[in-house]
């Protein structure tokens, strides 16, 4: 009977608010004390790190949360991937390149209804039993970014200038990009609330970009560990004001929602300072492993890796930069000027790895380097992966590809200043109506939230979900 009776009080609805890069530690520790939502939430519920995808990056860890399938298994390893073993193509990784059900396809299947705002990788729109409004990589409103598409219409005469994202959050102009941050959560937030109240929903999910956007952009000014941090900035609060906006919007979420809401705030990674740079290509150069037809100047100015003239036949190794390293080798019968024999993959790949991993800091101390081979970490290793994935100092600094820099590390981003890398540990809270959750939890995953969410609605978690539920 008891069990009846617990089954019954289960929440018929389930809302998830994502805070992409949103920190454990300023929700948990730092801010606590303003965040009355968030922290009234986490006492009668279950909370604590979730540990992120590798890579620790916003594509592909939200689809890797939504289907509990790593990111080998989604074949995804960042924004762009390579689309052949050509050089040179690459592939966006949107919504087209999810080919495994995420938990709304699951929830439609069963008859459920949801609502889906900002979730990455919605974009292009796909089918689903409810209303769906895409993601921070929509080209524009010009494109069509709404399930059915007639909902684009009510969006844009509510908010004719809706925004995914704010424009080139690698500024200088900060008072520009914090007002555009405000502007851009005002219209999402204020979508949210009009979707939750006029929109049939048993799942509601919303993912705001704007936390990662104002890590990278102003944690310098709140971060009292970073080298560029002054006392009493004037930006000083802007992270912890964000934080507290959030958190009122969550109370506003929560009023709308009602009593009987089953409520999750998550993450999809954390946040870091970022220290700066590996100039990982220059490396790979200066060691042999890549040539260059001309070789790359340092004085004119810094050269995208893709502007150089490589010169394949000669190179054994190349890098894309971004928060975290990818390393390719250049494999005979596989990339078209292959260099290294098959047989001698493993050989090479570990050689490579651990000169990789004994790059040391500007001062000579050794980085807290972690190197991933994909073949250990997933269960599939589908479409194009990097042979090696690379977390320079533990994320406190990240891989730079362009040349010219004529050393091994740089203090400046060659793509536009950025103060934050990615963190593994994300968080989570998880709420629910009539039910004492388990308080501070530990060793919890991205992949459990999938599994977690279906079993609240009473639905068979598929044997493929590489997660566990949180009880
Ligand atoms: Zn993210």
């Amino acid at each position: 009977m008891l069990n009846l009776f617990n089954r019954h009080k289960r929440a018929r609805r389930v809302l998830v608010l994502g805070l992409d890069c949103a920190s454990p530690h300023l929700i948990f520790d730092q801010f606590k004390d303003e965040l009355p939502t968030f922290s009234r939430l986490a006492a009668t519920g279950t909370w604590g790190e979730l540990t992120s995808s590798t890579p620790c990056i916003t594509v592909p860890a939200w689809a890797s949360m939504t289907s509990s399938s790593d990111p080998g298994v989604l074949g995804v390893y960042g924004f762009r991937n390579r689309k052949d073993f050509s050089y040179d193509r690459l592939v966006t990784a949107d919504s087209d390149s999810i080919r495994v059900k995420r938990l709304w396809d699951y929830l439609s299947d069963a008859g459920k209804q949801s609502v889906l705002v900002g979730v990455p990788q919605t974009y292009p729109p796909h089918p689903v039993n409810g209303y769906m409004v895409t993601d921070f990589l929509t080209p524009g409103r010009e494109a069509s970014f709404t399930y059915p598409a007639i909902l684009k219409a009510e969006i844009l005469k509510l908010y004719p200038n809706y925004k995914f994202d704010v424009s080139n959050f690698r500024s200088d102009d900060k008072e520009r990009l914090l007002q555009d941050l405000i502007d851009m959560t005002a219209m999402q937030t204020g979508l949210v609330k009009h979707l939750m109240k006029t929109k049939p929903w048993d799942f509601f999910m919303y993912v705001n970009i704007g936390v990662d956007r104002l890590h990278h952009g102003f944690w310098h000014f709140h971060d009292p560990a970073h080298r560029l941090y002054t006392p009493g900035n004037r930006f000083e609060h802007a992270v912890r004001d964000y934080y507290k906006m959030m958190d009122s919007f969550a109370a506003e979420l929560l009023e709308i929602a009602g009593d009987e809401t089953t409520v999750l705030v998550v993450s999809d990674h954390g946040v870091s300072r970022m220290d700066g740079g590996i100039c990982i290509n220059e490396w790979l150069w200066r060691n042999g492993w890549l040539a260059f037809k001309t070789p790359p100047k340092n004085a004119g100015g810094l050269m995208p890796f893709e502007d150089c003239e490589v010169d394949w036949a000669n190179t054994r190794a190349w890098a894309s930069g971004g928060y975290y390293g990818r390393v390719f080798l250049n494999m005979q019968g596989r990339e078209p000027n292959g260099t290294i024999a098959p047989e001698r993959y493993e050989v090479m790949r570990d050689l490579l790895a651990s000169g990789l991993a004994s790059i040391p800091d500007p001062v000579g101390q050794a980085l807290n380097t972690q190197i991933f081979k994909p073949q250990s970490i997933y269960q599939q290793v589908n479409n194009i992966a990097p042979d090696l994935l690379v977390y320079f100092g533990d994320l406190h600094w990240r891989a730079i590809g362009s040349l010219g820099h004529g050393k091994y590390w740089s203090l400046e981003n060659d793509t536009g200043p950025d103060y934050a890398n990615h963190a593994v540990q994300g968080m989570f809270i998880l709420n629910e109506p009539g039910k004492t959750g388990a308080g501070r939890v530990e060793g919890r995953q991205l992949m459990d939230i999938a599994p977690t969410l279906l079993e609240r609605f009473d639905l068979p978690i598929p044997a493929e979900m590489q997660g566990h539920t949180i009880p």
